[in-house]
């Protein structure tokens, strides 16, 4: 990763404005947009080698560590918990469009906790400095599963790398498998040119 030292900031920013008002963990969209736009215009992981805050999270903390953690998994490199995650991730994607849906369309009443897991609710009264009048009660719900899936990953990935290495969710993050996924296809597509001499 490139030497952007202060980019943990923005995810501590992140959870600190959600906890101002919980409207702004909405920006979780573009966190998961941007590598998803970078992987198309360059064709390589950008986003991953230079510019994801939740990752230098996790090395400034893993810097600031005296004990080094153990070895990262190799069921987590080579095996399917990067499928799962994925998979897992896709339907927590999934929940928190398709509810968000609902409550717009009045079918279901919004859901206004955080969850972790999808399947946890956190009941505890969630701290706002500042509350928003005017705000269809469909947009809170959807900032709300935005904090719950942003809350989920960063908790395993803090959890991961104090057991094994800083960077160990890197490894099964689901825009690392989908970068390797296009990147891989990408290549099939549009063989380069030392692929194409031996074809020849
Ligand atoms: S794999 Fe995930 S956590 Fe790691 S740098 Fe990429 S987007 Fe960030």
């Amino acid at each position: 990763m490139k030497n952007h030292k202060y980019l943990y900031l923005i995810t501590l920013a992140f959870f600190g404005l959600s906890f101002v008002n919980i409207h702004f963990a909405i920006l979780g969209v573009i966190c998961m947009t941007i590598p998803m736009v970078l992987l198309q215009r360059d064709k390589k992981k950008t986003w991953c080698q230079g510019y994801c805050p939740r990752s230098n999270l996790y090395m400034t903390l893993g810097k600031m560590r005296k004990k080094k953690g153990k070895v990262t998994p190799m069921s987590f490199i080579k095996g399917n918990v990067k499928n799962v995650v994925l998979i897992y991730f896709g339907i927590s994607l999934m929940i928190a469009l398709m509810s968000t849906l609902q409550v717009a369309l009045g079918n279901m009443a919004p859901m206004l906790i955080p969850r972790f897991l999808i399947l946890l609710p956190i009941s505890v009264a969630f701290p706002q400095l500042i509350t928003l009048s005017g705000i269809p009660v469909w947009i809170t719900h959807f900032a709300f599963r935005m904090f719950s899936m942003m809350m989920t990953t960063t908790l395993i990935g803090l959890s991961l790398s104090y057991l094994y290495k800083p960077r160990t969710w890197c490894t099964i993050c689901p825009v690392n498998t989908i970068s390797d996924i296009y990147i891989m296809e990408n290549r099939k597509r549009s063989p380069g040119p030392s692929t194409q001499r031996k074809a020849s």
